[in-house]
């Protein structure tokens, strides 16, 4: 029965995918009752209003979130998903917020992650009640719309009050489940960086954000002596880095222009990455500078090199469960005689946070480095015998056919916002993974594939009423 209404549900599920999609949601600046900025404000309007044509009660949770609700009893079972989504990027072969149904896909930014899963949510629960399954507890599907730029929109939530769940799951990762996530630390350190003597760096800049490894860096070393810039040169032109860096050096007057390359990755996996940083400071220790200059990039050298495990940062560890420390330098500016960068890392889920802030902070102290701001965020450990895993890995394998395995990842996901929740999908192992990438798409039979496991899971977490 349950199916089966689902099935009749395809069209009108479809359809709703194709117009949330057309609504552009990209954080931006905030603005009077649009706290994220006005799309994703636009975007909770229009899905708060389309959940209560379809006959949930509603709320809009402080234009940061919403829910829509339906059922009875004291506890509630939840899905949370979010509605902001990230720019669409160039080499679209689509018109990214087209909605376009194409080849039995639907097209468009956010389709994955995670409108689609939101809109599947709310048909899911319909379903339910449409078949006349009468569940113990309610069902709630919560909407963010601040995931990507820091999941404030959750925060709120939680603060203010709003009702958490008593089970639920966030399908914004992948399948199986997601039962542990590493906790996150990112600190910005800084320490004094005046230059000394004729050869000085006037400019120091690299990076986008904390989360990804430094992909490129640029620096500027000013020096009146001509034969002190072709030192530099051709310093630079002999230089062998890592597979993957480059550099270049111009002269411009009486400035050379270094640029050196390394290679993206994300946050939760540098050593995929290059890191530019890495390179620049084992390039600049060959040229002597004096001074703080100088000690900076021997410190750097000395206490990050090339690692991406924290080693000589006196935070190498590893669990079964989650894995090692990963730490990541994203960004390094210099600016007012200081120079500053982030360091981001990944503990494993059985430590705790002390176990890194304790020893690394009495690195930085050592070696003269001042924090400027520390962020934490604890990590996430849903126990394999934990009634909330027994019943995901239920529905999983009775949908599929295959054994739902626990995954560990370095990423943070909306469970990290709530007890009592893990990220359980959307994307299938194997598949072509399109979320953040142009010509984001999401196949019709998919769509419905995680429409039957939600509705299931749903059914399984508040338990049919006797
Ligand atoms: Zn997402």
């Amino acid at each position: 029965m349950l199916e089966k209404t689902l099935d009749a549900m395809k069209d009108d599920l479809t359809a709703a995918i194709q117009q949330v999609v057309r609504i552009p949601s990209v954080g931006g600046e905030p603005a009077e009752g649009a706290p994220y900025g006005e799309g994703p404000r636009k975007c909770l309007d229009w899905t708060l209003a389309f959940a209560e044509k379809m006959g949930f009660r509603t709320k809009n949770v402080d234009n940061a979130a919403g829910w829509a609700e339906m059922g009875e009893g004291d506890e509630m079972v939840a899905v949370l998903g979010h509605l902001d989504v990230v720019p669409e990027g160039k080499g679209w072969t689509v018109d990214p917020w087209g909605g376009e149904l194409k080849d039995d896909m639907i097209w468009g930014r956010g389709v994955l992650d995670n409108k689609g899963p939101v809109m599947i949510g709310l048909f899911a629960a319909k379903a339910i009640f449409d078949s006349g399954i009468r569940l113990k507890r309610r069902v709630r599907i919560i909407f963010g719309t601040n995931e990507e730029q820091g999941s404030k929109c959750m925060k709120r939530y939680v603060e203010l009050g709003e009702e958490l769940p008593a089970a639920g799951f966030t399908p914004d990762a992948e399948y199986p489940i997601i039962h542990a996530e590493k906790g996150i630390i990112t600190y910005t350190v800084s320490t004094p960086f005046a230059p000394s003597g004729d050869m000085k760096i006037t400019s120091l800049e690299g990076g986008v954000a904390a989360n990804v490894v430094m992909a490129e860096v640029r620096a500027e070393i000013e020096d009146p002596r001509a034969e002190c810039r072709q030192r530099v040169l051709d310093a630079a032109s002999s230089w062998q880095g890592p597979k993957g860096s480059s550099l270049s050096a111009d002269e411009d007057g009486n400035r050379v222009v270094l640029v050196m390359k390394g290679h993206p990755a994300h946050g939760s996996t540098p050593e995929k990455g290059v890191n530019a940083l890495s390179c620049l400071a084992d390039f600049m220790a060959g040229l002597k500078f004096k001074g703080e200059q100088g000690e900076f990039f021997s410190t750097f050298s000395r206490m990050v090199g090339f690692e991406t495990d924290g080693k000589s940062l006196g935070v190498a560890m590893s669990d079964e469960v989650s894995g090692p420390l990963t730490a990541c330098v994203g960004v390094v500016k210099a600016e007012n005689g200081r120079v500053s960068f982030t360091i981001n890392m990944r503990y494993p889920v059985t430590a705790g946070g002390e176990d890194v802030t304790g020893p690394i902070e009495e690195i930085f102290r050592k070696n003269g480095l001042e924090v400027v701001e520390k962020r934490v965020a604890d990590p996430l450990y849903m126990p394999p015998e934990s009634r909330l895993i027994q019943c995901l890995q239920k529905v999983y394998k009775e949908e599929t056919g295959e054994d739902a395995t626990l995954l560990a990842i370095g990423g943070g996901t909306y469970a990290k916002t709530m007890p009592n929740v893990v990220a359980f999908g959307p994307v299938f192992p194997g598949q072509d993974y399109t979320i953040h990438e142009e010509d984001e798409r999401w196949s019709v039979e998919d769509i419905m594939k995680n429409a039957r496991i939600m509705a299931k899971a749903l059914v399984e977490l508040a338990e049919v009423a006797g």
